[in-house]
């Protein structure tokens, strides 16, 4: 296949060519540096798109809901992207095939488009390569946008916060249910769902889950989602008239139970954002994040490329004790700035 500039992708993936997609994702992916004028033009055209952002732990029952979640929002006429981020995935490229089979009787649907992503190696990859392919999404003009993320670090909350409704899956059956999943991902969930509602030990965990957010009402969890993850800065400001409550759904995925909730739960999110001045407060705090992680991904590239030099330099000072990492990282940073780094 002949490589096609991605300049010249550009209209193509606006006109919702799934090949031009599929070819820009791949970019994204790798991080690759040709592509990133397309990937900026991407973001300018995005912002349409509903994000919905689906964390959970291996296992959880992600996939299996999100495909069914795809199917009701197929069924009301939307059209859906989703990107299923995998770090552990053995594929690049994109597992088209698996894909295909994963989505079933979706697979040969032009409104819906599937995407695994395996991340790159460095840290911080995950975050970027992620919303790129986001934007991608959206810029095609699929009307809603599902990231499902395996795991529940740092980056999967970062990719989480980046979407404008965080809907996080809890399996029974973990042992210790709340200890797995309270780590940091109950506080971005905008929608809870408990999967595998089939099994007699779920009722446990709905009982908990209901039970951590009452008490989480009464402190943190009152009023705005924002105010409780925003940033230590204070700069984003929510609105106090924003009173969305997390709700707790019950789904059993593989009856195909309680998914029209959770979509319909989804869509009275994003209405009351819209109706609330919330909307200007969670686009602030994604913006924020998007330039954190962009300022990342620079400086990665950039400690990469002058590992050699500058950095070998800094790094025998370090050695020595001649410099503390603030002042070497200090320096660093000023060397790059100068050098005319991007
Ligand atoms: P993921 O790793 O979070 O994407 O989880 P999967 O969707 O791949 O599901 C993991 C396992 O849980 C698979 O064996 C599924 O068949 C099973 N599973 C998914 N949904 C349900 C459900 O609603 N009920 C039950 N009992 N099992 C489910």
């Amino acid at each position: 296949m002949a490589y096609i500039p991605s300049r010249d992708l550009e209209p193509r993936v606006l006109a919702g060519d799934t090949r031009a997609i599929a070819r820009l994702l791949s970019r994204a992916e790798t991080g690759a540096a040709e592509a990133r004028e397309a990937l900026d033009a991407m973001f300018s055209h995005a912002g349409r798109a509903h994000v919905v952002g689906v964390p959970g732990v291996p296992g959880s029952g992600k996939s299996t809901l999100v495909a069914r979640l795809a199917a009701a929002v197929r069924r009301g006429g939307r059209s859906v992207g989703i990107i299923a981020v995998d770090p552990s995935s053995p594929y690049s490229g994109g597992a088209i095939l698996g894909d295909r089979v994963r989505m079933g009787e979706l697979g040969g649907d032009p409104g819906v488009y599937v995407r695994s992503m395996a991340t790159r190696g460095a840290l911080g990859g995950l975050a970027r390569g992620t919303l790129e392919a986001v934007d991608i999404l959206d810029a095609a003009g699929f009307a809603m946008v599902i990231v499902e993320t395996v795991g529940v670090g740092q980056d999967e909350v970062d990719v989480a916060r980046a979407a404008h409704t965080t809907v996080v899956v809890s399996p029974p059956g973990l042992g210790d249910d709340i200890q797995a999943i309270k780590a940091g991902i109950l506080e971005v969930a905008d929608v809870h769902v408990v999967s595998k509602c089939d099994r007699p030990d779920a009722n446990r965990l709905i009982a908990d889950l209901k039970n951590i957010l009452a008490l989480g009402a009464e402190t943190t969890f009152s009023g705005s989602m924002v105010a409780a993850v925003g940033n230590a800065s204070g700069k984003v400001v929510s609105d106090p008239t924003f009173a969305w409550r997390p709700p707790v759904i019950a789904t059993s995925a593989i009856r195909d139970q309680g998914v029209a909730e959770v979509l319909d739960a989804i869509d009275r999110h994003r209405a009351m954002l819209e109706q609330s001045r919330e909307i200007d407060a969670r686009r602030a705090l994604i913006a924020e994040r998007r330039l954190l992680s962009a300022g990342e991904g620079i400086l990665r590239d950039q400690f990469e490329r002058n590992r050699e030099g500058k950095v070998a330099a800094l790094v025998e000072q370090l050695k020595a004790r001649a410099l503390s990492p603030h002042m070497a990282a200090t320096r660093l940073l000023r060397e790059i700035a100068v050098g005319g780094g991007t």
